[in-house]
């Protein structure tokens, strides 16, 4: 099946000559016709399914297809997402698919100068790509309206979700036109996501490309069990070994993702870490650096890395196990991403047994576990319990899997952290 069946026109299907896309992906394939035909859709896709060209594309078309909003000033399409490196991907590929059309765009997200914000929407644009709080600083400025918008994309809601931002949504959902089309795209479902989709859409089409919770096809997953202590000398082994030139590492604590990078640069290997107490600049430059191949090794907080889009990353090494069962899942969706194989490696020690257990559970499936020779573990090492580390915490599905419920005063301080990262 090629592009040109989908009901795109030339512009469209020009832009996505120039990208090399030789056939769709299967989420474009279910998802660009249905949206073109003017419904909702619920879809459940990970990112490197290939799910922004599947909103983008039918999205640029109906713009240019149906009439201009009514002022200068208003919004035709809202894209929300999680994060910034998220908005920051999905608003480049609003501009690379949409190069041979007139629309304007603009980016909105915190963490940076608000005024090159205000002088673009000033100018008006037609589509705009938001996290959740700046777009509310906009709103609550009146530098930005909302009432004249024609589509809503919730991108990665699940996530959005997690980090809190359900209050946010609520505000921002309830100064929306109520005649829409929403697009609501998440990688797992929940009840809240199910309640949120109850909630926003009108008769959705659902579209599934990948079972909701099974991790991605395309990637070997294998588990390493080593010591706690050890875990680092057998990163080092297997990036020096395998000679790789990039690689993702996750840990589950800022705290943590310094610490390792520090000491992987020690061991004479290239690191830089992502996470969400560094500057936005920073992360933009920390990204850049490993894009080009200047550093070999991203050390990364799950929230931090979300949205992260590297094309063919062929390993991702979960340094920690995620104490959320479903961020594994998030994690591994970094590589063999659009039908490139990726190889995902956990490097597990005996206290994350019960988490391992847990993302087999959520997965429906054993991962394959290798002893390394001069790696074994040593048995008479104990199980300890995790420290978080302050760094990340647990929320409401996971540690309804993985731990005792918090204090009231714990658990908010616990998702602010989570918040945070
Ligand atoms: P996404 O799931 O939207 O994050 O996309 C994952 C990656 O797949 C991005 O690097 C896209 O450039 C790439 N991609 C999207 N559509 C296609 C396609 N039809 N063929 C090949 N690669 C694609």
């Amino acid at each position: 099946m090629s592009f040109s069946t989908l009901g795109l026109s030339a512009p469209l299907l020009k832009a996505v000559k120039e990208q090399g896309y030789s056939e769709p992906t299967p989420i474009q394939k279910q998802a660009i016709p249905v949206i073109l035909s003017r419904k909702d859709i619920l879809a459940g896709a990970q990112t490197g399914t290939g799910k922004t060209a599947g909103f983008t594309l039918p999205l640029l078309e109906l713009l240019s297809s149906t009439k201009p909003a009514k002022s200068k000033q208003s919004i035709r399409a809202l894209i929300i997402t999680p994060t910034r490196e998220l908005a920051a991907q999905v608003g480049e590929s609003v501009e690379v698919y949409g190069k041979y059309l007139s629309f304007k765009s603009a980016i909105i997200f915190g963490g940076v100068k608000i005024n090159p914000q205000l002088t673009k929407l000033k100018k008006g644009v037609d589509i705009v790509i938001a996290t959740p709080g700046r777009l509310l600083d906009h709103v609550s400025q009146k530098s930005i309206d909302l009432r004249d918008v024609e589509f809503l994309i919730l991108d990665e809601a699940d996530r959005m979700l997690d980090m809190g931002f359900i209050n946010d949504i609520k505000k921002i959902l309830a100064i929306l036109p109520k005649q829409k089309q929403t697009l609501l795209f998440s990688a797992t479902y929940s009840e809240e996501i199910k309640k949120l989709s109850d909630k926003l859409l009108n008769s959705p089409v659902l579209i599934e490309v990948a079972r909701p919770n099974i991790a991605s096809q395309s990637v070997k997953q294998v588990v390493y069990p080593v010591d706690k202590e050890r875990k680092r000398e057998l990163l080092a082994h297997l990036i020096n070994e395998g000679k790789w030139k990039q690689v993702l590492v996750f840990t589950r604590t800022k705290h943590g993702a310094n610490r390792l990078t520090g000491q992987l640069e020690k061991d004479g290997i290239t690191a830089v870490a992502i996470h969400g107490n560094k500057s936005q600049n920073a992360r933009t430059k920390a990204l850049d650096d490993f894009k080009k191949g200047e550093v070999r090794v991203l050390v990364a907080t799950d929230i931090a890395a979300r949205g992260i889009d590297i094309d063919q990353l062929p390993h991702v090494i979960n340094y920690e196990l995620p104490n959320v069962p479903e961020d594994y899942i998030h994690r591994i969706g970094r590589t063999g991403r659009a039908g490139n194989e990726g190889e995902a490696i956990s490097l597990v020690c005996i206290d994350e047994h019960e988490y391992l257990a847990n993302i087999e559970k959520l997965i429906k499936n054993d991962i394959q576990k290798v002893w390394l020779k001069d790696f074994k573990p040593d048995p008479s090492i104990k199980a300890e319990p995790i420290n978080q580390g302050g760094g990340r915490g647990s929320n409401s599905r996971g540690r309804a899997q993985n731990k005792a419920p918090q204090s009231p005063k714990k658990e908010h301080s616990r998702r602010k952290n989570r918040n945070s990262i």
